[in-house]
């Protein structure tokens, strides 16, 4: 994608007329209550466009025209191939139109276009054209039994899942559900996060374009309790496929116990310790990784480096240092390629934030940098990057998910201490570490109780590995990689006899 200036971004921003509507059976439909909500620019707290405020009646007419084109029409007959070259076509569609969906990405959620256009764009594009090339790749399987019986174990597609994500990656997550889903055939009515809808509801219209059928890919916004809770609740769903916070995915469990037992598989919140021993390998490199763990995307991360936990040898030199590693983050207009850091999403998550500031405060941590509201000027939801050290883990700010720029940094002494204060959490997303150690980096990484360890790194990720959480992280099935087809699809066996020795049917 060519490079524009901030004031080609600004320009394109003033010029941009994204439309708020449902996509819903290859339409563009205003919500049967015709009601509409403002989706807001968080760098600037102004209104960008009138969503739809997508509820129950809205949701029974995607989940029809969902489950009818998975009952009736060809997506699901289509040799796997065809289906993923519709897959592959719409990766290319998202590249071509890179510059309106970053765009649209940092207009609805304030992440800088730096990132928009690195890293969201170009995940959401990857998934797609990576689970269409593995459309013809996946076998089913024949069991090994005997000579009189053939036992076959195939893979079908579920029918109708119900995806709902949230506003921190709203591209990229609903590709990593989509993708996998749609390449097994299913069809999808996906909820994105009230905050952020526009960029899903262009991904449907592309969708279109790719060949993708009617009904097969919709998407109705609105509110987790308005347009959230009905999809999950819905008796024609069969499976919902979530990324969000840990509360709300205990209760789309007890809406699947209400409803029809769909399966539910959960990607929620995390509280990742990132842990510094002495012997860390190249401490100025560990720092940068600190910076980036906890301030990139304003920290409104479910693996955000938010508890640094630091070997009493390197304990007052690193604390020195994380004025200056906080500094690098400084937020400002997410529209100048040169920003790396923009607002939090709303006024709620600010004052979320801010409240988690001063419990810090209260509680006896030490403030090292930060504290405080930033670009007020600026009508948007900015806060400095924080830092507070002599944390313990007791903490409001060591337990709670703040999903906002702030760090806590907790001394340790010994390996073990370490983990013990790592582990102790009811989160288990990820955990990293460094060490120049190999055994203690293999005894560290596998005493951590986290879905993903990185040692000697931050937030590597691919996507040829699976990625979720342990704990209440989430369970259910991964995301990305091939392991996420198994949550969009059904094992079945079939027996066939082929010999007179049906052994069953003697008995
Ligand atoms: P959230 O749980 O508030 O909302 C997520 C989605 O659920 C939104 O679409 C929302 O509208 C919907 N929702 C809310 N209430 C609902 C209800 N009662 N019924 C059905 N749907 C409902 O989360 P958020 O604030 O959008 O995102 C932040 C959270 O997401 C953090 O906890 C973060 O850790 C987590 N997250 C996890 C991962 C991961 O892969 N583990 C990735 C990104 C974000």
């Amino acid at each position: 994608m060519t490079r524009r200036t901030k004031s080609e971004w600004t320009e394109a921003a003033a010029q941009a007329a994204p439309n708020g509507a449902c996509v819903i059976d290859g339409k563009r439909v205003p919500a049967a209550s015709g009601e509409t909500y403002a989706s807001v620019n968080p760098a600037t707290g102004a209104a960008i466009v009138e969503v739809s405020a997508g509820a129950q009646e809205d949701v029974n007419r995607a989940v029809a025209a969902a489950r009818r084109a998975f009952d009736t029409g060809p997506w699901r007959r289509m040799r796997p191939r065809e289906r993923g070259q519709r897959l592959i076509r719409l990766g290319e569609l998202i590249e071509h139109h890179g510059p309106e969906l970053s765009l649209l990405e940092t207009l609805d959620i304030g992440k800088p276009v730096r990132y928009t256009t690195r890293v969201d764009l170009d995940q959401a594009q990857y998934t797609f054209r990576w689970y269409g090339e593995l459309a013809d790749k996946l076998y089913d399987e024949m069991a090994p039994t005997g000579p009189d019986v053939v036992g076959l174990v195939r893979r079908e597609p579920l029918g109708v899942v119900g995806a709902i994500t949230p506003w921190n990656f709203p591209m990229m997550i609903a590709a990593w559900k989509l993708a996998p889903a749609l390449v097994m055939g299913n069809s999808v009515v996906l909820k994105p996060a009230d905050q952020s809808p526009l960029t899903a509801l262009r991904l449907a219209e592309l969708a279109l374009e790719a060949g993708v059928p009617p009904g097969v890919f919709n998407v109705v916004p609105g509110s987790g309790p308005g347009a959230g809770a009905p999809l999950a609740l819905h008796p024609d769903v069969d499976a919902i496929a979530f990324t969000g916070s840990t509360e709300v995915g205990k209760q789309l469990l007890s809406y699947a116990g209400q409803s029809n037992m769909k399966r539910v598989s959960l990607e929620t919140g995390g509280k990742t310790p990132n842990i510094l021993f002495e012997d860390v390998p190249d401490l100025d490199f560990a720092l940068r990784a600190v910076g980036f763990s906890v301030f990139w995307n304003s920290g409104e991360m479910c693996v955000a480096g938010s508890r640094l936990l630091v070997q009493a040898g390197i304990y007052d030199q690193v604390v020195d240092r994380l004025a200056a590693v906080a500094a690098s983050w400084q937020p400002g207009d997410p529209l100048d390629p040169a920003t790396k850091a923009g607002p939090v999403i709303d006024t709620a998550q600010h004052d979320k934030v801010m409240s988690y500031i001063a419990r810090g405060h209260e509680q006896g941590a030490r403030l090292i940098c930060g504290g405080h509201k930033a670009l007020t000027e600026s009508g948007g939801y900015f806060v400095e990057p924080t830092v507070f050290a002599d944390v313990d883990n007791s903490m409001a700010i060591a337990r709670d998910e703040i999903f906002g720029p702030v760090l806590g940094v907790i001394p340790f002494k010994t390996e073990a201490e370490a983990v013990a204060i790592a582990n102790d959490t009811h989160y288990g997303l990820s955990a990293a570490l460094w060490t120049s150690d190999l055994s203690r980096a293999h005894r560290v990484s596998q005493a951590l109780q986290a879905g993903t360890v990185w040692v000697n790194n931050f937030d590597q990720a691919d996507m040829t590995a699976p990625f979720g959480g342990f704990k209440q992280s989430g369970f259910g099935g991964k995301d990305k990689s091939k392991y996420a087809v198994d949550k969009y699809t059904n094992l079945k066996t079939t027996w066939i006899n082929i010999g007179k020795g049906g052994r069953r049917s003697d008995a």
